[in-house]
């Protein structure tokens, strides 16, 4: 997409950190780290969403993200990562090609697990805890 900056670091149209490259992916330091070592993934084709990723993108990406975490963790002594992905505006991704975050954590850094991402926890009841299993579940 012509308007897309992980499109343009992809072409090599615009300079990034790129540490690995693959037939489908492509991994680079983010511009603005939360961590040192903070590394995206992406698709070098423009996608959007995690849902819109042929099977064979989507294979050689989540394949490329664990390739790159232990190495990510020793390039900078990490102690452990958190992996994520916004997917979807209301998420909080604001680069709207699909690009999943690898983000180095430390002992006592100050941060916080997944758990913090979400908004005010729902209080649900056991009937619609087996609504959402029956509308989710294909078994
Ligand atoms: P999002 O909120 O969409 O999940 O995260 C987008 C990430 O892309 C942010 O962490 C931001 O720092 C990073 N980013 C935005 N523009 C650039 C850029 O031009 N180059 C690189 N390397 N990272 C970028
Ligand atoms: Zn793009």
């Amino acid at each position: 997409m012509s308007d897309c900056i992980f499109c343009a670091i992809a072409a090599r149209d615009i300079h990034g950190r790129i540490v690995h490259e693959t037939e489908h992916s492509l991994a680079f330091l983010d511009v603005n780290p939360l961590a040192p070592g903070h590394t995206l993934v992406v698709p070098k084709d423009h996608y959007a969403r995690l849902d819109d990723l042929p099977d064979e993108i989507s294979e050689d990406l989540f394949r490329t993200v664990d390739e790159l975490v232990p190495r990510v963790e020793e390039a900078v002594d990490a102690d452990a990562t958190n992996i994520g992905l916004n997917n979807g505006p209301a998420a909080g991704q604001e680069v709207e090609h699909v690009h999943a975050h690898i983000i180095p954590r430390f002992e006592d850094d100050g941060g916080n697990p997944i758990h913090a991402v979400a908004g005010k926890r729902p209080d649900l009841s056991d009937e619609e805890m087996d609504d959402i299993e029956s509308d989710i579940s294909d078994l």
